[in-house]
């Protein structure tokens, strides 16, 4: 009886888990650090209104059916994507040298390029030390026998490591795949200096590296969509082919639309397509086409110059609050003369933090002030308001005292 041999695989605690105990939690003064979602200053989801905008005029436009959509989706949403990301006057764009396809938002996408590569280029594949849990399990069940880590964080100065991260890319076999954040690294916050970028794609073009962007946070980092995506477009620009991985659930505020784009650069538009037509392969056989409704919303919005920059300027409203909060958790703790440095909380970027606390501080944080948050140590900023940043400061300095 085969079924009865199966183990259970004990789920991991993500920001749905978090929230239910979180929302149990009866102490008024709870703070939810945990989540991986944007939250308004009162602690709310918010639904950017160009989004809802974009949602009645294709309700309102009456044409609205539930046929199929192609195997790689809506081509004015792929073609949209790749603009995004590698601006619109991009030579590989004129010169249609990308394979794009619509993805199950930004893991699907990773999922789908992991596909691809296990097929064609059996490599070892680096990941970041720590990175986001799932890149590991993708890789894992896309069969991937050899992943090994790149050092990325260093914790006595609570930065980058580059010289870890050179070391390894130089010491790892020619051609092995690199993976890479452009922005925002998840869970650090940490991102190289455009001059590290540059340092980091000399080792890669000498090892011949596949450099494998997983980009879920493109203008949601910095509030500049060309600022979040220097680094795709440094590697592109410079010749190298690169897979790109990119989610709409951050800066679209479209989560659970899973809404979501692979597109592979390629030397030769005849590549191009061909890499296209074995996405599509691998997809034919996975879910057999996308959903529609969050590419549609994209697709309008990015295709509309008068959407787009509403789009830009309420992208911005989040990017600006997760910033403020930064740095009033860094005000804080500097008035309250918390030991320890705290610099990295203002030199980091993005949704997340590493704050550098122990698990058994974490441990104290929840059990004696109702903190809920990570055990390594990573706050998610965007739980953070002006209401509660205080108080989350106050909790922190007695901890570390
Ligand atoms: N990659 C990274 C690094 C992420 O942080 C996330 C979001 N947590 C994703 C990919 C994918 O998210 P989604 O599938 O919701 O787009």
């Amino acid at each position: 009886d085969r079924i009865s041999n199966i183990r259970r695989w004990r789920r991991p605690t993500p920001s749905s888990t978090f929230t239910a105990s979180y929302k149990a939690d009866p102490d008024p003064s709870k703070i939810n650090l945990g989540v991986g979602a944007y939250r308004d200053n009162d602690g709310k989801p918010w639904v950017l209104p160009v989004v809802k905008k974009a949602e009645q005029a294709i309700v309102a436009d009456g044409s609205l059916d539930h046929e199929y959509l192609a195997i790689d989706g809506i081509k004015s949403f792929t073609d949209a994507s790749v603009r995004l990301i590698l601006g619109a006057a991009s030579p590989a764009v004129a010169e249609k040298r990308y394979a794009a396809c619509q993805t199950i938002s930004g893991t699907g996408a990773v999922r789908l390029g992991a596909d691809f590569l296990a097929r064609f280029k059996m490599a070892p594949v680096y990941i970041s030390n720590p990175t986001w849990a799932n890149h590991r399990a993708i890789f894992t069940d896309a069969g991937f026998k050899d992943i090994r880590e790149y050092k990325y964080w260093n914790p006595k100065t609570r930065g980058l490591n580059l010289d870890e991260i050179l070391a390894t890319f130089k010491a790892a076999p020619n051609g092995s795949i690199l993976l890479l954040h452009p922005c925002a690294h998840n869970p650090t916050g940490v991102d190289p200096s455009f001059d590290q970028w540059k340092m980091i794609a000399q080792v890669a073009r000498e090892k011949n590296h596949v450099i494998f962007f997983d980009c879920a946070y493109q203008g949601f980092a910095s509030g500049s969509l060309e600022r979040d995506a220097q680094a795709v477009r440094y590697f592109v620009d410079s010749g190298f082919e690169v897979l790109i991985a990119q989610s709409y659930a951050k800066n679209f505020g479209l989560y659970n639309e899973r809404t979501g784009c692979l597109s592979i650069i390629t030397r030769t538009p005849q590549l191009a397509q061909n890499a296209s037509s074995q996405l599509c392969k691998i997809v034919r056989a996975n879910y057999s086409n996308p959903p529609a409704f969050g590419a549609r919303i994209v697709s309008l919005v990015l295709n509309n110059p008068q959407l787009n920059a509403e789009w830009e300027q309420q992208l911005k409203t989040m990017a600006d609050r997760i910033i403020s909060m930064r740095k009033a958790l860094f005000e804080a703790l500097t008035q309250l003369g918390t030991p320890g440095t705290w610099n990295h909380i203002v030199d980091q970027i993005g949704m997340f933090s590493f704050t550098g606390l122990t698990p058994a501080q974490v441990k104290v944080l929840h059990d004696k002030y109702h903190v809920y948050m990570t055990e390594n140590g990573r706050i998610s900023m965007a739980g953070l308001n002006t209401s509660n940043v205080r108080r989350f400061a106050e909790a922190v300095d007695w901890v570390v005292r």
